[in-house]
């Protein structure tokens, strides 16, 4: 298959660590066991975390990891445009919204107690035109009200995955309260721009899939197909990241060290059986590794 196109998507948040390391190289085994094309994107929308230079400091690691990506990258602060179109388009279905993340997280007290990482289910406060007294702060999609909508797609690795949005999630923001792009509107304007067929990224983002294919369907674009991979953890439970003790990826250190410290690892949290003495190696047998994976888990 050669129309496959695949895509790396990191947040310049920090250094590339093993986390990202494993989501970047799973994407790029999957889009060379199809023979396609592998892009990068930094999403670099959220000004408030970027980490200056942290994104040259990504495509330095995956140059020193040998992870050649296709034509050139792009940066999601230089596409601005697409979003303001992409936002008319769905004119009809947005509203500004005037509630704070407090006001909506008070009006869940229970389901926060009961879950303290819940999406906030937006009560539809503003729905009907701003409520008094309150200035408009982000935009909001409506999702449909009657009948509720369940989205669910086929995951190349979890298999049937379905979410109720209307209740799971509610109507949701596409432009943030200060005035950021959100990620979920970016994501699905780029990967249609970029002509993206095939997703490979980290499970956390399996419960934002639904909100962007409902995306892609009101935007009149194809839906690519996903595959989520496991997310590494600290010994604490938690998703693995610089804020939880994630060790950044040294571009100083040499080949062998990247190997053993970074490459091996990576491919092992996969699930892949590699041994390699050198990276050229290490890719040589990787890529038949990720096929044979793809085999056992009845996926292609
Ligand atoms: N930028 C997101 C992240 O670094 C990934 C987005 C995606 O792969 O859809 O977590």
């Amino acid at each position: 298959m050669t129309s496959y196109i695949g895509r790396f998507a990191p947040s310049p948040t920090g250094p590339l660590h093993l986390g990202s390391l494993v989501a970047a190289m799973a994407s790029y085994l999957d889009a060379k066991v199809h023979g396609g094309q592998w892009l990068v994107r930094i999403e670099d929308l959220d000004r408030d975390r970027n980490v200056a230079g942290a994104d040259e400091h990504i495509l330095a690691s995956l140059r020193r990891c040998g992870m050649a990506w296709d034509g050139e990258v792009t940066w999601q602060t230089r596409r601005q445009h697409l979003y303001e179109a992409a936002l008319a388009q769905l004119a009809e279905h947005v509203y500004p919204c005037g509630c704070s993340r407090r006001e909506i997280a008070d009006s869940q007290v229970n389901l926060q107690a009961l879950q303290p990482n819940a999406t906030l289910v937006y009560p539809g406060t503003c729905r009907a035109g701003l409520a008094p007294g309150k200035a408009a702060r982000a935009l909001r999609l409506r999702t449909p009200q009657q009948p509720r909508r369940v989205i669910g797609f086929q995951d190349r690795w979890h298999g049937h995955v379905e979410q109720d949005i209307t209740a799971e999630v509610g109507d949701f923001v596409i432009r943030r309260a200060d005035g950021f792009w959100a990620y979920q509107l970016a994501v699905v304007v780029d990967d249609a721009a970029q002509g993206i067929t095939d997703i490979v990224r980290g499970a956390d983002l399996l419960d934002s899939t639904p909100r962007q294919l409902y995306l892609q369907e009101l935007l009149g674009v194809p839906h690519p197909r996903y595959l989520h991979v496991p997310v590494v953890a600290n010994a604490d439970g938690e998703k693995l990241s610089k804020q939880t003790g994630a060790a950044a990826f040294d571009n100083g250190a040499p080949p062998a060290q990247l190997l053993t410290q970074s490459l091996l690892p990576a491919a092992r949290f996969l699930g892949l059986h590699v041994e390699a003495a050198t990276i050229p190696d290490f890719w040589a047998a990787a890529v038949p590794a990720w096929a044979s994976l793809l085999r056992t888990r009845h996926t292609q």
